[in-house]
């Protein structure tokens, strides 16, 4: 039995993973879930965003599947997305978006991207004087080899042939500059995977003008996290886009997307990154089978036609997944 910790969250997190666990529950008997509070919810509950039975179960369990967690402007709030990536080491979020869903994007896109998790801008050190703040954006070489060696085996390990570091260092010479040269040594051996670099704006650019040039993007944290919705967006949405922070003892995977307040409760969001992102996890944890099972019966109910509200069809969250299931059953799934 492989033990899940269960995390919905806010807004719409509660939703879409309902919908995700109605589709691990189809594939795996193998699952054991159990639930903890995080995020506003748990405030509410707990006096707390981030209580320690959450994270302990965390610790103990063998995933996490994230809903979302709702931003606040409260003083007295911090993340407890960031708290959990920094304590349990969760130092590589991965991000893999692809062409499944009608799109206006001119191409496809399957692009994986490899964000470093643990420092850049979002070490939250940020130094108050009369004039102003100053935030301080932290480099390593420690963390900048560990990103870099997972994407690098991320490549190998799941067929991929080009691996893109994304930077500034014409600006940040130092540094990028230490990110890219450390890109550069890791890379001089890896003969069967061809090395690219690109500046992070025209990344951008390129993301939307020709997105199937992209093949596995490594990069530092704010651009990780501002390229993958960029990627979301070609590819069709937020709905869509999965995510996974890892670390070498524990694991969390969650849509890319946030709360969405303007449509929590309405029964309209696209269950899609969700269920996705339990796939992520089921292969993370070595099920590649009833994982592909998943995947393959996302590809085919959006093959068919039924599309979730943000995509312009019909379906809410639930009958979305319904036809996933149905998918999952071998039965054919019509418009
Ligand atoms: P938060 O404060 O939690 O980050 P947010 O609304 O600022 O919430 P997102 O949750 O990422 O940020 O949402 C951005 C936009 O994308 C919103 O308009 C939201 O409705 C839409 N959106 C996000 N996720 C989905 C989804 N799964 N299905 C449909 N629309 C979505």
């Amino acid at each position: 039995m492989r033990r899940i910790c269960v995390l919905k969250g806010d807004g719409i997190g509660p939703e879409v993973i309902d919908c995700s666990l109605a589709i691990l529950q189809k594939v795996s008997d193998k699952l054991e879930f159990e639930y903890a509070d995080i995020g506003y919810a748990a405030f509410q509950k707990h006096g707390n965003y981030m209580p320690d039975q959450t994270f302990d179960l965390m610790k103990r369990s063998d995933s996490c599947l994230l809903g979302a967690v709702a931003s606040s402007e409260r003083g007295d709030y911090s993340s407890p997305v960031l708290r959990f990536r920094k304590e349990l080491d969760l130092f590589a979020n991965v991000r893999p978006v692809k062409s499944i869903a009608p799109s206006t994007a001119r191409g496809p896109i399957d692009v994986v991207i490899v964000r470093e998790n643990s420092e850049g801008m979002y070490t939250q050190n940020e130094i108050f004087d009369d004039e102003g703040v100053t935030t301080l954006r932290r480099v390593t070489r420690r963390a900048s080899e560990r990103i870099i060696s997972f994407a690098i085996r991320w490549a190998h390990e799941n067929g991929r042939r080009k691996v893109c570091c994304v930077h500034k260092s014409n600006v940040l010479k130092a540094s990028d500059g230490l990110f890219l040269r450390t890109f550069r040594e890791l890379m001089e051996n890896q003969k069967d995977l061809v090395k690219e670099e690109q500046l992070v704006d025209s990344a951008a650019l390129k993301l939307i003008t020709d997105p199937a040039a992209f093949d596995v993007i490594v990069t530092l944290n704010l651009y990780g996290d501002i390229l993958s919705d960029v990627a979301a967006g070609v590819a069709g949405g937020l709905g869509l886009a999965p995510s996974g922070n890892i670390g070498p003892d524990h694991s969390v995977f969650e849509p890319v997307h946030g709360s969405a307040p303007d449509i929590a409760g309405k029964g309209i969001a696209n269950p899609t990154a969700a269920i996705l992102a339990g796939a992520m996890m089921l292969r993370h944890l070595g099920m590649d089978d009833p994982a592909a099972r998943i995947e393959n019966a996302v590809s085919e109910v959006y093959a068919s036609g039924h599309l979730t509200q943000d995509l312009g069809g019909r379906h809410g969250s639930r009958s979305f997944t319904e036809h996933v299931l149905k998918a999952l059953s071998g039965a054919a799934v019509r418009r």
